[in-house]
């Protein structure tokens, strides 16, 4: 179990709330991360000296902009454009885009912050940031996503950089919208700078793997941790929400790894095929049609859809949440449990209430907590950023196996980190500390900046 908040972080973070009213998955991921530091403050007293969890706490720049753009009917459309740069103390900020209409300042604060601890926990140089817009990119026409794209780098590119701020994808950006804004990017400052952007297409400067690796990299941390437990993932039954990038590479590699996924969703509903998942018709009607997931049952005589459903409720023994934050209720997680999950691997940030996590730790499931899951799309990103900087590219095999090392690197570090702080087999606090402490003595050796 996390343990309560120490004293004298309490202050910290009701500081937190205070300055940033109404930002409430801010609060949330702040708090999750600060309940676990009490200890690491007793063994580095020179944290709390030089305020590092209050200064981890603000981010470096807040930027906030108008994006105006003109749609199919030529209309005037205005959306919100946002990108906080949280910490550059391990390198440039890095982080994804998100377009949804859910976007607000409190949800790229929370990505933002959590990006900080994720991106230490890979060990490369990258920093922690975030962006994104309350563009809903849903049934849109191709000439709209990019006019929008266009208008939202007009003003971003003058705050990005390879050596200052490296966006990538997130919910709604994916392959099509990073080649937009890098096209825009390029005409506005006339470079072919490849490391501003990952996730760029593999004709032009992107990565083998970059696309697999979020949902890859989940699933090589959920087999590590099933490994520790003598397990493995062959003949499980697994559950992953969502249908997007992150969901549709973590049913492939299950898939390669044994298990057999039973059931994928999207927000209207999910569908269930006790055959097992047909990802390939999943990645026909998703990522060439655009389609909804229910098209799936209608193709398929095995499957049904469920409208409106809860995912949750199909009994799995590896559930893979890769839709959205809080998607799994203290409810879902004590239905999770009761049906026999021995294992939670989370591919989207945040997807748990602390409430489920709650439920989780106490049942002594395993489970791994999104800055360590799904830290492997990023880690590929910087390995993007490798093969950018020397203007070469590796083949996917090679690239895959750097992936998976990281991932087991990661894994290991939580495992051991949660061990020396006294909390065996709990990746919150395994994460949260290594994380910090990587971040921490950067921000020590470089004063009060
Ligand atoms: P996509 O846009 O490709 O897919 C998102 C999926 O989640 C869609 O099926 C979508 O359904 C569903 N979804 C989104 N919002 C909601 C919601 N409010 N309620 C229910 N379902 C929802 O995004 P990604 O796969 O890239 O991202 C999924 C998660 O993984 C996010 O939490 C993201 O932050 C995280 N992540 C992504 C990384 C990446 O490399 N892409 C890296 C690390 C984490 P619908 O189409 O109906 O909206």
């Amino acid at each position: 179990m996390s343990p309560a908040m120490d004293e004298k972080i309490e202050p910290i973070y009701q500081s937190v709330i205070a300055r940033n009213p109404g930002e409430t998955e801010f609060h949330q991921a702040v708090k999750e991360v600060l309940e676990t530091l009490g200890p690491v403050l007793v063994k580095n007293p020179e944290f709390a000296h030089y305020k590092i969890i209050e200064r981890i706490c603000e981010p470096e720049r807040q930027i906030i902009f108008r994006v105006p753009w003109v749609d199919t009917h030529g209309k005037v459309q205005i959306n919100r454009g946002f990108r906080v740069e949280f910490n550059s103390a391990l390198g440039p900020y890095k982080g994804g885009l998100r377009f949804h209409p859910s976007v607000y300042l409190g949800i790229v604060k929370f990505l933002g912050f959590e990006q900080i601890f994720k991106n230490a926990l890979t060990g490369l140089p990258i920093g922690g940031g975030k962006g994104g817009s309350d563009f809903d990119p849903k049934g849109k026409t191709d000439g709209d996503i990019m006019r929008f794209c266009q208008s939202f780098m007009t003003e971003l590119y003058r705050h990005i950089g390879e050596h200052t701020d490296v966006p990538a994808g997130d919910i709604g950006v994916g392959g099509r919208e990073i080649g937009f804004m890098f096209g825009m990017y390029k005409r506005i400052t006339n470079q072919w700078e490849a490391g501003v952007l990952t996730g760029k297409g593999l004709n032009w400067g992107g990565s083998l793997v970059r696309t697999e690796a979020t949902g890859y990299g989940a699933t090589f941390f959920v087999d590590e941790m099933l490994k520790v437990r003598k397990d493995s993932f062959d003949g499980k039954t697994c559950v992953v929400s969502g249908s997007g990038n992150v969901a549709i590479y973590t049913i492939e590699k299950i898939h390669q790894l044994g298990g057999k996924v039973v059931a994928c969703s999207d927000s209207a509903g999910y569908i269930y095929d006790a055959n097992g998942i047909d990802l390939a018709l999943v990645q026909q009607i998703k990522e060439v049609e655009r389609r909804r997931i229910s098209a799936y049952a209608d193709e398929r005589k095995s499957a049904k859809y469920v409208a409106g459903g809860n995912i949750w409720e199909v009994p799995c023994q590896v559930a893979m949440p890769s839709a959205t934050q809080n998607e799994i209720n203290g409810k879902d997680a004590a239905t999770l449990v009761k049906n026999g999950c021995i294992a939670v691997g989370e591919g989207a940030n945040m997807p748990t209430t602390p409430e489920g996590v709650k439920v989780f730790l106490e049942a002594g499931i395993a489970y791994g907590p999104g800055k360590a899951a799904n830290a492997g799309g990023v880690a590929t990103s910087a390995l993007e950023m490798q093969q950018n900087a020397c203007r070469d590219s590796w083949d996917f095999e090679y690239t895959e196996n750097r992936l998976q090392k990281i991932m087991e690197n990661i894994h290991r570090d939580c495992y051991n980190t949660a061990e020396e702080y006294g909390a065996p087999g709990n990746y919150v606090v395994g994460a949260n500390i290594a994380g910090f402490i990587k971040v921490s003595r950067a921000m020590l050796a470089m004063g009060v900046v």
